[in-house]
């Protein structure tokens, strides 16, 4: 089995950093104005107080009163491993002071983002999330809830994975938790400062050709026990199989880690950023701009790997979800385009 025990390296956003960009959205030309998805709308008054239920036949109307502000969300349900889109109509006051959260993921708290004339923010689920939660746009100086609304959590099965290890082989050695601390100390501090716009324009690709030998959310059990939930797709392929970015953006960083291997790692801006481990080579140097389907490197199985594969994940706001909400469906780019252009 090909694989790596890849968990967890996308690290928490340490700031957010919110600047006034009328570009931060720029929809293809051939966009049409598709806002024809189920879109629900909340007004709330400035004060937080007043919860009124509006109708969504037009949900973006310009309409609004000018202390009212309004909360539209992309979706009303979700799978763990995707994302909801939300757009905040009326708000005068400073966006760094707000956070968004999902009760039922996590302690982890995401930025809004300014768009022209609103503000928005994508709002991942992770793999283990459980239950019903409602999302929430709160001031983290006054503790103030803006806006709270149920949005339910569809079931979804994960598999079951089990790896083995031999004690004191080099493997367990690279796979300590001294080099994955370090590792992620290093991921966190290339990860902290995203661009505050869209890097990147419709879907993403496959970064290598090869089959998926472990999936998204997948259970790992390492020796019976458990220890992870995968964060990606470990894909396997051939050493020396060109490894491609799966979308365009910067590179933050391209080089060799302990735990994770030779890696290079994208920012896709709005704090998206796309990881590729476990490689034998990089051929991309930190702060290059990067296009879609353009050669970062090559298969191998440096660090925790137990053979040739690609460890690739996707990470919004610090949150690994599913790669898949990247490349097909309704993906964040079609959320995104629906939700913030104009
Ligand atoms: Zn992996």
């Amino acid at each position: 089995m090909l694989a790596c025990t890849c968990c967890s390296p996308a690290a928490e956003l340490s700031s957010a950093e919110t600047t006034s960009s009328a570009s931060v959205f720029e929809p293809r030309a051939s966009a049409e104005s598709a806002f024809s998805a189920p879109v629900s709308s909340v007004g709330v008054s400035s004060a937080g107080a007043t919860f009124v239920e509006t109708p969504s036949a037009e949900p973006f109307s310009d309409t609004a009163e000018p202390d009212e502000i309004r909360v539209f969300l992309s979706a009303d349900e979700v799978r763990s491993g995707e994302a909801i889109v939300l757009r905040m109509e009326g708000y005068d006051g400073e966006l760094s002071r707000l956070r968004v959260y999902y009760s039922k993921t996590s302690s982890r708290k995401y930025p809004l983002f300014a768009g022209n004339g609103f503000a928005f923010a994508i709002v991942p689920v992770n793999s283990t999330a459980s239950g019903l939660g409602a999302l929430t746009v709160a001031d983290t100086e006054t503790g103030e809830t803006l806006f709270s609304r149920k949005v339910t959590l569809l079931p979804r099965s994960y598999e079951r994975q089990d790896l083995t290890v031999a004690p004191g082989s080099s493997m367990e050695t690279s796979g300590s938790s001294q080099n994955l601390d370090s590792d992620k100390a290093v991921i966190r501090q290339v990860t902290s400062s995203s661009a505050q716009k869209l890097l990147f324009s419709g879907s993403f690709v496959m970064p290598v050709s090869g089959r998926i030998s472990t999936q998204y959310g997948q259970r790992r059990y390492t020796n019976g026990k458990y220890t992870s939930a995968h964060s990606g797709y470990d894909i396997a392929a051939a050493e020396g199989t060109p490894v491609v970015a799966a979308g365009s953006g910067t590179v933050v960083y391209s080089g060799e880690l302990k735990f994770y291997g030779k890696t290079v790692i994208i920012d896709h801006g709005l704090g998206i950023y796309s990881y590729y481990n476990h490689m034998s080579e990089t051929v991309v140097g930190d702060n290059q701009p990067i296009e879609t389907g353009q050669p970062i490197g090559e298969v191998g199985s440096t660090g925790y790997s137990t053979g040739p594969h690609l460890h690739f994940n996707v990470s919004v706001g610090g949150t690994n979800v599913d790669p898949e909400l990247f490349m097909s469906g309704d993906s964040i780019y079609q959320q995104l385009e629906r939700m913030i252009s104009q």
